[in-house]
């Protein structure tokens, strides 16, 4: 049974959540200060967490800064629809996915199976599969089902692993400039989407229409299998 911290303090969302979530067999724990949040988070294991930002008490930013110092479930923000700043601190804190709220129950169990799934794959693939081109990220080798290889350059398969090692994970803007580069800052902006266009370009089927390197706009970037 997957054991579901939800953290919000608006209180019909949480017991929408929390009845949704007990009727599909999660075990869920509610919250609705970050104080209960963090008490609940340090004396019971739990597999996945929920978490709103906007708390009476403390920010939902300042909870996972805390969670992350001991534990590593995935924390899936539930964000309000204001600006990506803030869900970019939660991301680069160590969030791994954020749903906008309002958000459908299907979204969002989409989003939670997708986390509890990665967080108990024991190793990601080595072998991933981009649309039509296998991507051996040991070998270096990226073919396509017609056999016929596909070169990437260094950056390109750096850019790439940092992606596909987290399938359906958002990763942020700052967090691959910090992969490939080593440092976030004095970066020109346009360079991820340089890379990443020449990576669709090299891997998409429909390069102008991508399905599996996704942009999300304002944050960073998906890989979606
Ligand atoms: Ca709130």
């Amino acid at each position: 049974m997957t054991r579901v911290l939800i953290v919000e303090d608006e209180r019909s969302l949480l017991r929408a959540l929390a009845m949704n979530l007990t009727a599909r067999g999660y075990e869920v724990t509610e919250a609705d200060t970050a104080t209960k949040a963090l008490a609940a988070a340090a004396t019971a294991e739990h597999d996945v967490v929920l978490l709103d930002l906007g708390l009476p008490d403390l920010s939902g930013l300042e909870v996972i800064r805390a969670v992350r110092g001991y534990a590593t479930m995935p924390i899936i923000v539930l964000s309000a629809r204001t600006g990506s700043s803030d869900k970019v601190a939660a991301l680069d804190l160590g969030a791994d996915d954020y749903v906008t709220k309002p958000f459908s129950i299907d979204e969002l169990l989409a989003r939670l199976r997708a986390a509890t799934r990665r967080a108990s794959a024991a190793e990601p693939p080595r072998v991933v599969q981009v649309g039509r081109v296998s991507v051996d990220l040991d070998a270096k080798i990226a073919r396509r089902d017609d056999g016929q290889r596909v070169h990437l350059t260094p950056t390109e398969w750096h850019l790439l692993e940092a992606l596909v090692r987290h399938p359906g994970k958002l990763v942020t803007g700052r967090t691959l400039l910090t992969e490939l580069r080593g440092t976030p800052d004095h970066t020109d902006p346009s360079y991820l989407r340089i890379y990443m266009g020449q990576l669709r370009r090299k891997l998409e089927p429909e390069p102008s229409r991508p399905q599996h390197l996704i942009t999300e706009p304002g944050m960073g970037y998906r890989f979606q299998p």
